[in-house]
C-alpha cells in the first residue's frame, strides 16, 4: 500500500470511506457487519489505515458499524475521521450542539479521540452557519483538539472556489486539511482545479472524496473501455480514475466509498504502486470527460458576460447545467438556490447577445432555458431544509 506523509504520519493512499458499506440483501438497509468485517480484516492486512465516517452516514449507523470492527485491531494501528455536521443546520431550528453532537460521536464510534474530525461540507448554503462567528464551534473543537481529543482538524468541502476563499479567510490558519470532491471530470466541470490550487497557496493538503464520481467513472461504453483495455489490459475501468489522481492532482489521501470486498481488492491493486498515466493516455481522458453527458463545453471566459442585460454570471450557471448533467447533485440543487432573484437561468430573456460573442459558439439562451426548467423540477430548498431537520430529529432521537 502506497503511504504519503501528512506532519508526522504516514497516511495510506487510500482511506476506506464509509458512507456506501455493504448492507444486507433483505431490502432493510442495515449494515451487513459481517462484509464489513471482512472488509475491515482486508484493508488493515494490505496496509489501509485511514478510515473515514460521519454523522449522517447509513443515516447514523456507519460510526456504530465502523467503531465496532476497528475496535478488533489496537487503537493505535487505524487513524479514524468523523466529522461535525454543521451542513444539517437548517434556518429556523435551534443549530446542533457541537459539545452534545461531538460527545455522542465518541461514544458511538467507541473510541476516545478522532484521529481526524472534520466540518463536514463546507457549501454556499452552510457557510450561513459555519461562516457566523457567534455559533462558536470553532472555539469548542479547538479546546477537544487541545486536549488531545481531536488530533487533526480539518473540513470537507463542496463550495465553489469563491465560496472556498470566504471560509478560509475565517478558519484558513486553523484548519489542518480539506477533503474536496475530485476526479478528472471535476477537474473542470466543478473547478476542483481552482479549488486545489487555492488550497495549495493556504498551504492545506488535499483530501479526495468521489474520486470515480459515485460509480460514473467505473463503467463506460465498449468502445471506450476496449480503449481503456488496450492501454492497460491488466487494470480495471475504475483504476483509471485513481491513476489519473495520481498523475495530476497528487492528493494526500484519496477516499473511496467502497460496498463490497471486490471493489476493495481491486482499489488495493491499484494504489499498491503508482502508474501514472502517460500523455496518450491523458488524452483517452480527455475524450471520455467531453462525452460524459455532452457537456457544454464552456471554458469559463467570460466574453459573453459583458453585453448581457440581466448581467448573468453565464459561465457560473452553465457549470450548474454541465454539474446537473452529470450528477443531480444536491449541492448543485443548493448552490442554485443561493443565487440572487433575477440572476438565476429563468432570468434570461433569450436576447442572444451572449450566443454570439460565444467562441465556442455555445446556444447560451436555450441551455439557460433548460437549466431553467431543471431547477423548477427540483425540490425547494425550504422542502430540503425541511427534510434535513426532519433527519437531524431523527438522529438525535437515536
Ligand atoms: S440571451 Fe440571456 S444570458 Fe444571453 S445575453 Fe441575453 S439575457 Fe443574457
Ligand atoms: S463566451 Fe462561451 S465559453 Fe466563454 S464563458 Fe461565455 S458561454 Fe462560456
Amino acid at each position: 500500500m502506497l503511504k504519503h506523509s501528512f506532519q508526522d504520519l504516514q497516511l495510506s493512499a487510500l482511506g476506506f470511506g464509509a458512507m456506501r458499506l455493504p448492507v444486507l440483501k433483505d431490502g432493510s438497509g442495515v449494515i451487513d457487519v459481517t462484509e464489513l468485517d471482512r472488509m475491515v480484516d482486508t484493508a488493515i492486512a494490505s496496509g489501509i489505515n485511514y478510515f473515514d465516517t460521519a454523522y449522517p452516514y447509513h443515516e447514523g449507523n456507519s460510526e456504530i458499524a465502523l467503531g465496532k470492527s476497528l475496535s478488533r485491531y489496537p487503537r493505535e494501528t487505524w487513524y479514524l475521521a468523523d466529522k461535525f455536521p454543521g451542513h444539517q443546520n437548517v434556518p429556523g431550528v435551534t443549530p446542533l450542539d457541537p459539545e452534545e453532537i461531538f460527545e455522542k460521536q465518541l461514544k458511538k464510534c467507541g473510541v476516545e479521540y478522532f484521529d481526524f474530525y472534520l466540518l463536514h461540507n463546507v457549501n454556499e448554503n452552510s457557510l450561513r452557519y459555519y461562516g457566523n462567528p457567534d455559533n462558536r464551534f470553532m472555539d469548542y473543537f479547538l479546546k477537544q483538539k487541545e486536549l488531545g481529543r481531536i488530533r487533526h482538524l480539518g473540513f470537507s468541502c463542496h463550495a465553489a472556489p469563491d465560496a472556498l476563499e470566504k471560509f478560509l479567510a475565517l478558519y484558513g490558519k486553523q484548519l489542518e486539511f480539506c477533503q474536496i470532491q475530485l476526479n478528472y471530470v471535476d477537474w473542470t466541470l466543478q473547478d476542483a482545479k481552482t479549488k486545489v490550487e487555492i488550497l495549495r497557496a493556504a498551504g492545506i493538503p488535499v483530501w479526495v472524496m468521489e474520486p470515480v464520481r459515485g460509480g460514473r467513472l467505473a463503467a463506460f461504453d465498449e468502445e471506450t473501455e476496449a480503449k481503456m483495455r488496450a492501454f492497460r489490459p491488466d487494470e480495471s475501468v475504475p483504476a483509471w480514475a485513481f491513476r489519473w489522481l495520481q498523475t495530476v492532482p497528487k492528493p494526500t489521501v484519496v477516499l473511496s466509498g467502497m460496498s463490497n470486498l471486490q471493489q476493495m481488492q481491486d482499489n488495493i491493486k491499484t494504489f499498491s504502486e503508482e502508474k501514472p498515466l502517460t500523455e496518450e493516455e491523458l488524452a483517452l481522458i480527455a475524450e471520455v470527460r467531453a462525452n460524459i453527458a455532452r457537456l457544454i463545453p464552456c471554458t469559463g471566459c467570460r466574453y459573453c458576460c459583458a453585453g448581457c442585460p440581466m448581467e448573468l454570471d453565464i459561465p457560473k450557471l452553465l457549470s450548474m447545467a454541465n454539474d446537473m448533467a452529470v450528477t443531480k447533485s444536491f449541492n448543485t440543487v443548493a448552490r442554485y438556490s443561493v443565487i440572487e432573484d433575477g440572476k438565476r437561468a429563468d432570468a434570461c430573456i433569450g436576447c442572444g447577445q451572449c450566443a454570439r460573442a460565444c467562441p465556442q459558439k455555445i446556444n447560451v439562451p436555450e441551455e439557460l432555458h433548460k437549466l431553467a426548467e431543471l431547477m423548477a423540477a427540483q425540490k425547494s430548498w425550504d422542502e430540503i431544509c425541511r427534510e434535513r431537520a426532519e433527519a437531524a430529529a431523527r438522529l438525535k432521537k437515536g
